[in-house]
Parts: structure tokens; C-alpha cells; sequence
């Protein structure tokens, strides 16, 4: 279970999130919805204890993330697979030495040197079964700037499976790709959460997604959460609405 406890975050005089109380339980889907600004990066940033709340609490199965330093908060992480704007992936090399990354924060640079050098039967296997599971096995030895924007999204989501995490953070991960691609990913992402018991946070900015994949849905406003719920909320709308 994640739990925000009156959590806040200032960039300097900016009050990025300002008293969040949220809890999250394992296995829940969330979507995060809001317009720019609203803080939706700085919360999923909360969320793994990569960004430390400036005030209250993150507290991740009985853990306050804000108290973890080093190895410990390492370990957190691992087990916490993080899916960015920009994907994170590395242009020139193949789709196979991308998703094996997967496993950088438990293997430390060294391990994953060996293992991007040296992938054995058993790892390949891994990678194989992944790929094919977010339906672009074919691509295994594909340089991933020879790819398609939708099909790095595959392989930032193989590579957030091949961590094999209790939860995915995700941030606006299909803002970049035509309305087809985004529905596939998003429902592609939600069914395998779904079906592996695992956290999902995303952020979207599609509100018809969110509604559509998401049994909850926050929406959020000025570094608040303005709404909570089921996603047929009619304020869901209003949300974007109200901005314009
Ligand atoms: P969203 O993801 O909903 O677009 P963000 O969490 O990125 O919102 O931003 C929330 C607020 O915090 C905004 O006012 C933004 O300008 C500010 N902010 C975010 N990141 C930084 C940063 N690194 N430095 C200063 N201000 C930031």
C-alpha cells in the first residue's frame, strides 16, 4: 500500500503538490489526469522516493520513503519499475540490451555491463517471452532508433516487466504517438497490470482513456487532488474544461 500523508513539494517558491492525502492500495490501476502544471510528474516523482517530499509523508508498505537512504531506498526502487515522458531507452542500442536494463537498479553498472555483454540462454529466453508478450518479438535485435515510436513504447514496457516490479509509474507515456497507438498501449499496459496483480500509476491526458481503461481515476489541480473516483465522475470532464 502507498500512502500519502499530507505530503507536499516546493521547487523553491513553486508548490508543486500541496497536502496530498491519497492511498493507493497494491494491485489498484490509478490514472492521473490534469492539465500541465497541475503536478501529476511530482507525484508519480513521490511515488518511488525519487523526488523526497518537502513535507508529510510517502509511505510505501509500512516504509517512509522519506527516511530511506542508500542500499534501502535502492532496494525500494527496484522493485518499482518507472516509465518516463521520454521512455529512457538508449537510441543505438538493440531492443534485447534495452529491456535487459530493466534490471539496472538491482545489478549495479558492472552487473548490467556483463549481462548487456553477455546475455546467457536463460535471460535471452526472458527477454523473448516479454517482447512477444507486448507483441514485437521480432524486434529482439532491432536497433531501437530504428523503431517506430510506438513500438519503443513496447519495449519501455517489456523493460519495466523485465524488472518484475509490484508497481509501474508511468508519466504520459503515450503523449507522443497518434490516438490508435495510445489506446493499444494503454490497454495493452492496464491488462497486463491487471493480470499480474501489479500497481499501476500513469499519467494521461487523455481523459476518454482514462476513462475507458481505468477503474479510478485522479484528478488533479494546482498541486491538489480535486477529484477521486470512479472515472464516470461527471467533474472528470469539467477538470479540463474549467482551464480553457
Ligand atoms: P504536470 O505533470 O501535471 O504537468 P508537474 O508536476 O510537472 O505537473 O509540475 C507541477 C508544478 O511544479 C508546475 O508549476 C511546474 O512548473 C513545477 N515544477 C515541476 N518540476 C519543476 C522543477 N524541476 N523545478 C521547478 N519547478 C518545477
Amino acid at each position: 500500500m502507498l500512502e500519502f500523508q499530507s505530503a507536499s513539494l516546493s521547487y523553491g517558491a513553486t508548490v508543486a503538490l500541496d497536502s496530498i492525502d491519497l492511498t493507493i492500495r497494491s494491485g489498484e490501476q490509478v490514472c492521473l489526469i490534469g492539465p500541465s502544471g497541475a503536478g501529476k510528474s511530482s507525484l508519480l516523482g513521490l511515488c518511488n522516493g525519487r523526488v523526497p517530499a518537502t513535507s508529510g509523508k510517502v509511505v510505501l508498505n509500512d516504509q517512509n520513503l522519506g527516511e530511506l537512504k542508500g542500499k534501502a531506498l535502492k532496494e525500494v526502487r527496484s522493485g518499482i519499475a518507472w516509465v518516463p515522458q521520454d521512455l529512457g531507452l538508449i537510441p543505438n542500442l538493440r531492443v534485447s540490451q534495452n529491456v535487459a536494463c530493466g534490471l539496472a537498479a538491482r545489478k549495479g553498472f558492472w552487473g548490467l555491463m556483463r549481462s548487456l555483454l553477455l546475455m546467457g540462454k536463460a535471460e535471452k529466453e526472458r527477454v523473448s517471452g516479454l517482447l512477444k508478450r507486448v507483441g514485437i518479438e521480432e524486434k529482439i535485435f532491432s536497433r531501437v532508433d530504428h523503431l517506430s515510436g510506438g513500438q519503443r513504447q513496447r519495449v519501455a514496457i517489456a523493460r519495466a516487466l523485465y524488472q518484475e516490479p509490484q508497481m509501474i509509474l508511468a508519466d504520459e507515456p503515450v503523449s507522443a504517438v497518434d490516438p490508435e497507438r495510445a489506446k493499444s498501449l494503454v490497454e495493452l499496459l492496464t491488462t497486463i497490470a491487471r493480470e499480474e496483480k501489479m500497481t499501476l500509476v500513469m499519467s494521461l491526458h487523455d481523459v476518454d482513456l482514462a476513462q475507458r481503461y481505468f477503474d479510478r481515476v485522479i484528478g488533479m489541480r494546482a498541486g491538489r487532488v480535486v477529484l477521486d473516483g470512479s472515472p464516470d465522475d461527471a467533474g472528470v470532464k469539467e477538470l479540463y474544461r474549467l482551464d480553457q
